[in-house]
Order: structure tokens, then C-alpha cells, then sequence
């Protein structure tokens, strides 16, 4: 995969999956008790609802940006 990014002139970064289902991108609290369900994502600490694969997929890319820098 990784060669393949570099071919298209893209690249790979790896991100460590520690905490990416349980933290809420609205305001960054970490709880175990956010991740309601396995579907869904409900923050305790300020109420943001969205459905939990996009709330990874949103914490992946965020914590790959912030390597990129
Ligand atoms: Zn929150």
C-alpha cells in the first residue's frame, strides 16, 4: 500500500488506534462510556452524537494531520 501511495505521489501514515473510538472530536473528551454502542457515539461531556465509524474515521484523520506537521 505504501508503495503504491508513493507511486501516485501520495504516502502512508500510520496512526496508532489507541482511544480514536472513545475520544469526541467536538471537544476532545476520552471516555470509554462515549461509545454508547458499537454504531453509535454519544459524548458525556458535551452531548455530540454521530454515528461511531465516522467519529474513528474523524479522530484517524485528525491525529494523522497533526503527524504531518
Ligand atoms: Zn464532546
Amino acid at each position: 500500500m505504501d508503495y503504491k501511495l508513493a507511486w501516485n505521489g501520495r504516502y502512508l501514515i500510520a496512526v496508532p488506534p489507541q482511544n480514536t473510538s472513545w475520544t469526541c472530536p467536538a471537544c476532545e473528551y476520552v471516555l470509554a462510556e462515549n461509545r454508547q454502542t458499537q454504531a453509535d457515539f454519544y459524548c458525556v461531556g458535551c452531548g455530540f452524537e454521530e454515528n461511531a465509524d465516522l467519529v474513528g474515521a474523524i479522530n484517524i484523520l485528525r491525529v494523522g494531520h497533526a503527524r504531518c506537521v
